[in-house]
Order: C-alpha cells, then structure tokens, then sequence
C-alpha cells in the first residue's frame, strides 16, 4: 500500500490513505518468527491443512430458542436512551466479556428521525416506539405540530402500546433511572405537546394508571405548580406509594399496583453508588408485581435513561456503566423470559448521543501528539478563558483512556496495553470551546441508525423494523393481539438446505453511521432491505482496532488473526504465524467454482486474505506471486477462476506468463463475457480503480463494481457445482481514511449498494443462493442535521454557528425513505428549514486534519452484517468477525 502510495502522490487523497496507513500497515512489524519467503512457492497442499485452531472464538453463546410466529402476552422493552453500537462495543470491552443484549438472536438496525428532522430529541424518538407515528420535535406521543391547547383533544393524541395493551386487558409498567416524567417514559403514558411539562405528564399517568412505575421525580407528585398531592391521589386510587427501596422491596410482596420513586428529580449516576435501587433491581420487582396484578400479561418499558447524559458529557466511562447497568437488567429480563414462552424482550435506543467511537490508545496518542499533546488538546476543547478550579465538577477530558480489564477471552488478549479510547463527535467536542458557559454544555444527539436486539415471540418480526416507527407499529399491534398459545409450539419445518452459492460483499471500512449517510442520500439501501442482520466484533488478537488485513483473515479463514496480517495467524496467543486455508481455498478444494472482485488492487489486504499468506499486508508483490501459485498449492491446474480488480503493477510479466501457462485469459478492460472453460483475470488499473464518481457500468477500463459483479456472476453461475464470490467495495475505506464529508464518499458506498442488489437480484432468479453484505471494520464517521445541537447553540465550531469550521450540506433524499413525509413540513421547520445532513468525524481527528495531512484512523465499534438467502438465519445469530469465517469454511467443506 505504501508503495503504491509513493508513486500516487499527485492525489491527496492517497497521500492521507498512505499516512494513515502507516499507522497500521506500514510500520508493523508483525512479531513472529516465520519467514514470509518460506511461505510461497513449493507450498504443498499438506502445508495449507485447515491451519490452527482458532485461539479465540470469543464466547458467543446466542439463545437457540426457537423464535415462534406468535404473539407474546408478556412484552419488556427496554430503551438505552443514546445507547448508538459503539456504546455496546465500549461496555462489552469493558468488561471483556460481550454484553447479554448481544446473546439475543434477533438483531436489526432502525433510523430514528423525527418527523421534521433527521435528528431527533427523547421525546419524538419514545413517540415514535410508543405510538408507531412521527411527531415534531420535544412532542410527546401527539400528533405533529399539536399545540398546548390542542393537546386534551383526543384527535391530537397518538393511541400508544399502553393503551393497546390495556384494551386487550394487559397491564402495563414504566421504570426509568431518571424522573419517570422524563421524555422516554412520557411518550408511553401521556400525551403532551412538550415534554418539559413534566407536572402535566404526572397527571396523565394518573389517567393510564400503569400497573407499576418506578424510578424517581417526587417532586413532579407532590411540589407541584398546581398544589395538588398526586401521591394522595394515586393512594386514593388503591396504589402503594413507596418512597425508598426498602418501601418498594416491601411493597413487591403485597397487592395492587405500585408507585415507587426513590428520589426527588433524577437516580444519581450509576457509578456514584447512590443510586437507591439498581435498574436490575426495579426490573425485578416490576416483573413480581405486574405477574401478580395481571395473570393474563403486561408490557413493560424499562428506560437506561443516563446514558444519553453521560454521552451529553463527552463522558465514555459513564458510557460504558449506564449501558453495563442497563445490561444487567437486560440479563434479568432475559432470564425470567427463558423461563417461558409467552415473553417478548426488546432492547433498543432512541438515537445515538455524541457521535460516539471506540479507538484504542496507540491511535489516539498519535492524534494527540500532533495537537500537541493531551494537556493541550484538553484544553482546545475548553473556552480560553475557562477557569476549571471555578467549577464544582470539571469539564471531564474529551479523549479518556479506560482500563480495559481483561477478565475474559474477549478482546485484543495479545495487547500489552489494557486500555481503550471513547472519542466523539466533531461538532460535540470542538463546539465546547465555543460554550459561553451560560448553561451545561451538551454534546449533540446524531442521526446514525440505532440496534434492535429481540428474543421470545416474534423477535423476527420487531428485529426486522428499519425505522423507530415502525418498530412502533409493530409493538402495538403485538401488544394488542390476543395471546395464541397454540401458535406459539415451534414449527416442525426440517432445516433450510445448503446454499449452492454464496455471494460475500465486503464493504471495506462500512460501518453504521456510513450506511446512515447512503441510506439519507438515497432514500433507500439494497443492503438494508436484507432479511437477516447481525452485529459482529472485528478486534484483533493484538489490537482493539483492526485492520483490513487482519479483519479480512478473519473473514475468509475463521481465525482471529494481527494487524497487517493476510491469510496468517497463530496456533496460540504469542505464538508463530502460519499460514490458515481460507473459505476460497475450501471451496475451491471442494471443487467450487471462486471468484474475486475488488474495486482496489487484487493484492490489496482484504482480497489477498482470501489465497495469499504473508507476515505483511506491504509484501503486495509476494502476495501477486501467491495468487499465481494458489492453483498449485491446491493441487489444481489453477487458482481463483475469475479475479477482477486492479494491481497491474504487482503483477509482473513472468506471473503473467505463468497465468497463461495455467490457461488464464488475462485481460486490463472488463470483457463483455468472460468466456465459459478457462479462468480469467483481469486487472483494470495499475493500482486501486479510480473513485466510484469517476467510474461507470460501461467503461470497461474503469467499471463499476456492479458491472464486475455482474460479469462475474454471468461466469460462475454456468456450474453446477456452486460457486464462492467475494466483492470487495474497497474505497468506502479510502473515502473514509480521507475524512470525505461529501459526495464523493456518497458515491463509493452507493457503488457497493448497487453489486449487493445485482448480487440479491441474481440470488432473486437462481434461487440457492446466499448473499451476505458485511465491513471488516468501521471508521469514526457519524451524522448529523442542520438542527439538532444549531437550536440550542451547542454548534459553537460550525461555521453555521459562527465557527471557524465549514460544515458540508448534504441534500435528504425523501423520496423512498420510510416515514420522512415530515422533512416537507415546512411550517413546524421555522428557520431550519428542510433537513440537510452534516457529516463528521471523531474530534480529534478532524482537528488534527485541519492542521496537517493528516487521515483518519479506523474504529474498533461492531460492525452490521447482512444475509438473505438460504441458511441466511443462521448468519444473523454471528456477533464476532471469525465466526463468519468460520460458517464459511464449513459450508466451503460441505459440512
Ligand atoms: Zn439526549
Ligand atoms: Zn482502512
């Protein structure tokens, strides 16, 4: 890669890919013994056995229960308030151990606009859950644009999943850690025009008269505006009023409904151990009294609700132990629903807070270096004249190494370093700087798509949802279903048969927040609509963040494997490199046909992992001698049977020759057909193609990576023994290294939709047929509109805001899009106007760009999975990288 960099200097963008590089690739120097000469020619057929067993398979034990196409009569969801993918990787790295929402089988991913703008607030994402509707910005569960006088009015208030589940005689229950008047429990018991009325809300729980609620805000109950005492009025009604936990633990054990608030506004912290009750404990007593009050079933909502304010505050240890507090009353829930099978647990969010990312310190020191130092980047993100000892609690570091514990197998366990990095937003660090100090200052909320993890009855169903209100509208028509406990014994179907083809995409470097952005730019995403999903680790064995070649071994051989590392890994923690057969390799012993397609060069890490083995990613021209003699290793005439991609330069005249000598019609355009009974490779550029907007489905020289699929696709699919295809949409990656805010970033992950719709569509015709759309890892990337965080000032660095930073105004498709008729509503816009969408990247990342050449650096979140197809189920329940890896070497070897 460096090489190829030195002679691409006239691009910048390559200039900052090759910096960035050189972070990872360039400069390991992967500690092991073997000598990469010794692994090339002469590589005997015996030498490539399945390689060493995998040292880490991360405990990964995903419930195998069936998920019944019923209904549930019990129904617990849970909301991490700001709870993005990359506070589930921080707290399950944190506690080396993967989170217990990660064991749920069903996984999906939603946006969360509101109906106005892309960013939303609690209030309208909790509506939106709530009611199954869009509404405006701070509303509560009425309808867009309802105003404090319209509220009473029943035509004005959304019906919620309470009321559907009072109505099918269903009791419900509200906990949250913070007032239980706040926003998110708001949207489920009242109905508000805003939800800072929250005396207003307390009243109208009254109405609902949820069966159990506990949390805290005494004082929205009896230090009220109006005078009224609502604990002598919930009394009245035949509620025990509970004021400690003793009082609430005493309380479980008696009769009738329960209201159990702890402490006058908000739960202290989670990590202040002042909290009265843990969000464990009340899940506990919940569950006691609404199986007691209603035999016939419930729902209940159970809020991680400081999540978001720790995000708020740059703050990533609080992070990491709202969401393991959040967690462990997830584990609760899901115990009691193993139990059972009338129990339906969701856990979700309503939008993601701060931008959030997880680096690991070797990045993160770099980056501060260049700002010279932590001190000092420290204090960039403060006003000048901040005084920190004039303030009761000081502002806490925007980048903070955490203690990475390592209790488990879960992890980089080869790392001398046991720390990681939380990092934010741009916009939400750099704008403190600008804070004028009059308030708190506040991180913004983005618009990166959310998690959905669900088990029990009709998981599918409710994982499937790809925006919040339709995540809604699914729970409410649950919720109001009578239960049929018939429907609910698991079907007799026999197992799915095996794929005959599998069609792998990796999108290099696609994480959440990138395929927020295409699916904002679009309207819709091919990936997206795929009908299973999985959130998967990508960390390597001596590093939390990976790299293409590390993530890509592996993807292609089951083996957790080293940064820079292709198609190598060791037998034990520490130990010597050797070289791991890849599922290609498997596939093509096992006499299916293989195939490569590569928007970079074929030599490039992520393809290279799939039949080379070298100690280093660099070594691209060994890598090319590997690709020639593949074949042989495999006691074949030939290798790979079709390889589109570019790399001319490593490829030289005597391999070249040698191809041919195998049969290989080698060509430098994309042929029209590629001609049945010989293998073909075809490199199109002496390096990388060019970027995606400057390539086209009918240049043959620079084509897009749809056309190359579809080539491919016309080759392989002539055999009836089945084939293994691996697309690799490699320049989402280098778009990303290059901090692109724009279209042309757009453009490379839109090139990478498109081959999966062709490959969907071929599966679509041919049937036996496995798509899969994945990423080896993600970047620091994260979205965000002109409003949220421009309303309340909380933009000092953008130029919008009076900054010295250029913001990049992206249009919003609305055409396509699921629920975003609200982004025309022009009247409730005011001076916003029409959403448009803003993309950021880590803080210090950014700033350091804007002072040197500087790219940005890869992140260690978990990344989404996609699969459709036959087996395709079985792909959603994967939640680390090697695991894929792993399905795909069995299925290669027909097992
Ligand atoms: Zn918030
Ligand atoms: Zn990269």
């Amino acid at each position: 890669m460096c090489r190829r960099m030195r002679s691409a200097m006239k691009f910048d963008i390559r200039w900052l890919v090759c910096a960035t590089a050189a972070l990872v690739a360039c400069q390991s120097t992967p500690n092991s013994s073997a000598d990469s000469s010794a692994v090339g020619e002469g590589f005997s057929k015996q030498v490539m056995e399945a390689g060493p067993a995998p040292i880490s398979p991360a405990d990964f034990p995903v419930s195998d229960r069936v998920n019944y196409q019923a209904r549930p009569s019990r129904m617990i969801v849970f909301i991490g308030d700001g709870m993005g993918h990359a506070a589930v990787t921080a707290a399950s790295y944190a506690q080396s151990e993967p989170l217990s929402m990660l064991s749920m089988p069903d996984v999906g991913f939603m946006t969360t606009h509101e109906h106005e703008f892309l960013t939303t607030d609690s209030a309208a994402g909790a509506t939106a859950i709530a009611t199954g509707h869009k509404t405006h910005f701070e509303g509560v569960s009425v309808r867009p644009g309802t105003t404090r006088e319209q509220e009473s009015e029943p035509e004005h208030q959304l019906s919620t999943l309470f009321g559907a589940a009072a109505s099918a005689g269903r009791a419900t229950g509200l906990i949250a850690t913070s007032r239980i008047t706040h926003a998110t429990p708001a949207a489920f018991a009242a109905h508000r025009s805003n939800r800072g009325q929250y005396d207003d809300i307390a009243l109208d729980y009254l109405r609902y008269k949820p069966a159990v609620m506990l949390g805290a805000g005494t004082r929205f109950f009896e230090e009220r505006a109006d005078k009224r005492d609502l604990f002598a009025e919930f009394e009245a009604e035949g509620y025990t009023v509970a004021r400690s936990a003793d009082e609430v633990r005493a309380a479980s054990g008696g009769q009738g409904p329960l209201l159990g608030l702890m402490h006058r506004s908000d739960m202290p912290s989670a990590s202040s151990g002042e909290r009265a009750m843990s969000l464990e404990e009340m899940v506990k007593v919940a569950i006691e009294v609404l199986d007691r009050e209603s035999p016939q079933g419930y729902v209940l909502m159970v809020e991680g609700s400081q999540i978001d304010w720790a995000g708020h505050d740059l703050d990533g240890p609080g992070v990491v132990s709202e969401t393991l507090d959040m967690d462990r009353a997830v584990a609760h829930a899901l115990g009691y629903a193993r139990e059972r099978t009338d129990t339906l647990v969701v856990v979700t969010a309503d939008h993601e807070t701060g931008g959030m990312s997880v680096l690991d310190p070797p990045y993160a020191s770099r980056y501060m270096m260049l700002l010279g130092g932590e001190e000092r980047a420290y204090r960039m993100t403060l006003p000048d004249d901040y005084d920190v000892s004039a303030h009761d609690e000081p502002l806490p570091p925007s980048v903070v190494h955490h203690p990475l514990p390592r209790v488990g197998r879960f992890g980089p366990v080869e790392s001398a370093d046991p720390r990681m990095t939380t990092s934010f937003g741009f916009m939400s660090v750099g704008s403190r700087a600008f804070w004028d100090g009059s308030r708190r200052y506040s991180a913004s909320h983005t618009a990166v798509m959310v998690p959905i993890f669900a088990e029990g009855p009709a998981a599918a169903e409710v994982a499937a949802a790809r925006d919040n209100a339709q995540l809604g509208a699914t729970l409410q028509k649950l919720a109001a279903a009578p239960d049929d406990e018939a429907a609910r014994q698991p079907g007799s179907a026999g197992p799915e048969p095996r794929p005959k083809n599998v069609i792998l995409l990796v999108g290099d470097g696609l994480g959440l927040a990138s395929l927020s952005a295409g699916l904002y730019s679009r309207g819709e995403l091919a990936t997206l609509s795929m009908e299973h999903r999985a959130l998967m680790a990508t960390h390597a064995l001596d590093r939390l963040v990976n790299d293409s070649a590390g993530s890509a071994t592996a993807i292609a051989s089951g083996r957790r494997s080293r940064v820079g590392v292709v198609g190598m890994a060791p037998a034990t923690a520490g130990g010597d490199l050797l070289p791991v057969r890849s599922a290609l390799a498997e596939a093509a012993l096992k006499g299916k046909r293989t195939g490569i397609v590569t928007t970079t060069s074929l030599t490039h890490a992520t393809p290279a992992a799939f039949f080379a083995h070298r100690a280093s990613r660099a070594q691209e021209a060994a890598i090319a001698g590997d690709f020639l003699t593949f074949g042989q290793r495999l006691g074949r005439s030939h290798g790979v049977d079709v390889a589109i991609g570019g790399g001319a330069r490593y490829f030289r005249t005597s391999h070249l020759d040698a191809l041919r000598a195998q049969e290989y019609a080698v060509s430098t355009e994309l042929p029209e057909r590629l001609a049945a009974g010989q293998p073909h490779l075809v490199v199109l550029a002496d390096e990388g193609l060019p970027p995606a907007a400057e390539r086209g489905a009918d240049n043959p020289g620079a084509p897009t990576l749809e056309a190359m699929t579809e080539r491919a696709l016309d080759y392989l699919h002539q055999d009836e023994a089945g084939f293994l295809l691996v697309v690799e949409g490699g320049q989402i990656d280098w778009a990303l290294h290059g901090l692109d805010r724009g279209e042309g970033l757009l453009a490379e992950i839109a090139d990478f939709d498109a081959a999966v719709a062709r490959a969907l569509a071929f599966a679509e015709s041919e049937g036996d047929t496995l798509v899969i759309a994945t990423s080896d890892h993600d970047h620091t990337l994260s979205v965000l509109d002109n409003h949220y965080g421009y309303h309340s000032g909380h933009c000092g660095v953008m130029s919008a805001c009076g900054g010295p930073f250029e913001g990049i105004a992206l249009p919003v498709a609305t055409e396509g899009l699921t629920n975003a008729q609200g982004f025309a509503a022009t009247e409730l816009q005011g001076e916003f106007g029409a959403p448009t969408m803003t993309l950021q990247y880590d803080w210090i990342v950014q700033e350091v760009a804007r002072r040197v050449q500087m790219g940005g650096p890869h992140s260690g979140n978990m990344v989404p999975l996609f699969a459709s197809g036959p087996r395709a189920a079985e792909l959603g329940r994967l939640r680390d990288q090697p695991q894929l890896g792993q399905w795909l070497t069995r299925w290669a070897s027909g097992n």
